[in-house]
């Protein structure tokens, strides 16, 4: 069976910029309305439910906080760094200068759907606590509606 937590409806979205170097429309500074999507699927548990799911929506919503009006910023980036609360990140023959207050600093190489799925999985790994009848989780960042990436891992 499978659960299935829709970000738009459930309101798990946030509004963020990045941009994609090497891109010639997304390699200009731009953003997006994102939602968080999560599929949790496994066998139903005698009480009649695979988990509440509550805890995955709270754990899910706060992650959308965390990202809701920022500049994305992948930190493990080549061009990326930090210095006098300013970061500062190459992007081809541009170098952009932001405050770091309205930035945030993830932990990937860039900031596009796909690795923002995987950035959200890992961290629902570490955070959300699984019932042993959970068998597989997805995660996908929507980019708009109607346009995302999906992330997935058996468990
Ligand atoms: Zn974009």
């Amino acid at each position: 069976m499978r659960l299935q937590i829709n970000g738009w409806t459930s309101k798990i979205t946030f509004s963020a910029t990045h941009i994609i170097p090497m891109h010639a429309k997304c390699g200009r500074l731009h953003g997006h309305d994102y939602a968080i999507n999560a599929v949790i699927e496994g066998d139903m548990g005698p009480d009649g439910i695979i988990m509440d799911f509550i805890s995955v929506k709270d754990f899910l919503r706060g992650v959308a906080n965390e990202l809701d009006h920022r500049v994305l910023i992948p930190k493990k980036a080549k061009g990326v760094r930090v210095k006098d609360d300013y970061v500062y990140y190459k992007v081809g023959d541009k170098e952009l200068r932001l405050p770091e207050c309205d930035c945030i600093m993830l932990d990937i190489t860039v900031a596009s759907a796909e690795t923002l799925a995987i950035f959200v999985m890992q961290r629902m790994l570490e955070k959300v606590k699984f019932p042993k009848n959970v068998e597989r989780i997805e995660i996908g960042v929507d980019e708009g509606r109607g346009q995302g990436a999906w992330a997935s891992q058996e468990l």
